[in-house]
């Protein structure tokens, strides 16, 4: 296995031509500079400066609409066999580049290189899903009547918007744009300002796969300035955003005038609930592993524990023994499992909960500190003694910061789980079926997961309910957001119409 001393010679390999030349915008298939002039990312590992990055605005969003309208109509008609054959040569290239990917991605996000290495290949992985359901995207149904015959058949929307998030932007982009190109959709990316590497990276591997200029366009920027525009734009007919409740709610009044279609993948404090009857020490793996794999900054994280209270002095002993032993260091380490937070405002807003639990009156039981004088790195933090109305068990910190709080009953369990404005995922542990039937039913999220951590099956739908999001993503539900339906009824003889003005 490669150690940090490997990982960084290698990186910094990949990272040259990014000195040299800047993070450029991908806009018909020609690198271009932004109007907005450049602007800088940074590494959280210690700040230093990874590239320029083309800053674009609403000039290059219009530039890069035109460009994928222009693409539509021959994309949208090309057989779904020969976009398979492209979207797998996508799914081929980023296989090959797994490593680059993966490295640029945790130097760009603070992310550790255990997670993103897997995170990389997912990303290929949604490729080849979507690349097989290319051919059957147009798929409809017939609904005879006695007079009628009705078919249904769908067509890609159009050019749409792909807005994405900073965390794990690598994967997210690739769950968005593959399913649209598969719809034969075309597509403007915008990806979030702080971590620019890897979409630059994936839109030249689609470039090099042979996608036609023009069907893919990148535009790098701020969110109020390349991506309201792409919000605004009246030739996108649909926005795929991944990001923060709040964000969406604009996103949805800026796409009002052009009556936008969105598709909002937000927030959550996601419970895990583990009754006296779970096998104890997989629900105390799982727990620690969903909230502090991916430094918490993660949408599915559980990072509200609620713990029946027969076991909770039991569950925390063994909780702040394990989390206490949790290595924060470098994300090119391999051995590291919590690396820096993405940039200063974000480690801001993350510790200033630790003071938040505190004035609230929960127990500090691990962390709460910085690692380190460098960089944003944090400790993995554990509240106990917490009330399910204080705000870090109501808000969405998105760090590695677990707040824990104790049930009597099912009953109670069930009111402090849905007491939350968000419902993205929830976790149930119990050996009790009947219990556990009964809880996921109740629970108000959108993707519930029982005796076990976080584990996607592509097939099945992914998203939130309640101020975690609209709409669905994964296999019919991705191709029902970039398509319309259509139906079309013919008739079967003569069947009486009524006769006016006869
Ligand atoms: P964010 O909302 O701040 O930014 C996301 C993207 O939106 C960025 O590209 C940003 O530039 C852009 N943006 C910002 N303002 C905009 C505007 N007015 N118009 C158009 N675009 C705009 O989110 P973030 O801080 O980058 O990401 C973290 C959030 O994402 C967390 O809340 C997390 O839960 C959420 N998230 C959700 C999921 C999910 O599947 N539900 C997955 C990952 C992340």
């Amino acid at each position: 296995m490669s150690d940090l001393a490997t990982h960084l010679a290698r990186l910094d390999g990949h990272l040259a031509r990014f000195r040299d030349t800047g993070i450029l915008n991908l806009i018909n298939g020609q690198s271009v500079a932004g109007s907005g002039g450049m602007f800088e990312t940074r590494s959280p590992v210690d700040e230093s400066l990874i590239a320029q990055v083309a800053r674009g605005e609403a000039a290059d969003i219009d530039a890069a609409a035109k460009a994928a309208k222009a693409a539509f109509p021959a994309w949208a008609a090309m057989e779904g066999d020969k976009r398979k054959a492209i979207l797998h040569r996508i799914a081929d290239l980023i296989e090959a580049r797994a490593e680059e990917i993966a490295l640029c991605e945790c130097w760009d996000t603070g992310q550790a290189y255990r997670f993103m290495s897997k995170a990389a290949l997912r990303g290929a992985e949604n490729f080849r899903y979507f690349a097989d359901l290319a051919p059957l995207a147009r798929d409809g149904q017939s609904l005879p009547t006695a007079t009628h015959l009705n078919v249904t058949s769908r067509s890609p929307i159009g050019p749409v918007g792909v807005i994405t998030p900073w965390n794990t932007p690598f994967m997210l982009s690739t769950w968005k744009i593959a399913p649209a190109l598969a719809a034969g959709c075309t597509v403007v990316h915008k990806p979030a300002e702080f971590s620019p590497l890897t979409a630059r990276i994936l839109a030249e591997i689609c470039h090099e796969a042979g996608l036609p200029a023009g069907v893919l366009n990148l535009v790098n920027g701020m969110g109020e300035g390349a991506g309201k525009a792409l919000t605004e734009h009246p030739d996108i007919k649909a926005i795929a955003f991944v990001g923060e409740s709040k964000t969406g709610s604009m996103i949805m009044k800026q796409g009002a005038d052009t009556l936008k279609r969105v598709h909002f993948e937000l927030g959550g404090k996601n419970p895990v609930v583990v009754f006296d009857d779970a096998d104890f020490e997989r629900a105390l793996d799982a727990v620690i592993f969903m909230i502090y794999s991916l430094n918490g900054e993660r949408c599915t994280s559980s990072s509200r524990l609620l713990v029946q209270d027969t076991i909770a002095d039991r569950f925390h002993a063994a909780l702040i023994a394990r989390v206490n032993n949790i290595k924060v260091g470098h994300p090119l380490d391999p051995a590291t499992e919590i690396g820096p937070l993405i940039h200063k405002t974000h480690f801001d807003k993350v510790t200033s909960y630790v003071e938040i639990g505190l004035a609230d009156g929960a127990t500090l039981a691990a962390g709460g500190t910085r690692v380190g004088d460098a960089g944003w790195f944090v400790r993995p933090t554990l509240f106990t003694q917490a009330s399910p109305q204080m705000r870090i068990a109501q808000e969405e910190v998105f760090g590695p910061f677990l707040t824990s709080l104790t049930f009597t009953s099912e009953a109670q369990a069930l009111e402090i789980a849905n007491n939350v404005a968000y419902g993205l995922t929830g976790y149930v542990w119990t050996n009790d079926l009947t219990r556990a039937l009964r809880f996921s039913g109740a629970l108000e999220a959108g993707m519930i997961w029982v005796n076990s951590e976080n584990v996607r099956h592509l097939p099945t739908p992914f998203g939130g309910v309640k101020a975690s999001g609209i709409g669905r993503d994964g296999a019919q539900w991705s191709f029902e957001f970039y398509m319309e339906t259509k139906n079309t009824a013919f008739a079967l003889g003569q069947h009486k119409i009524q006769r006016l003005g006869a």
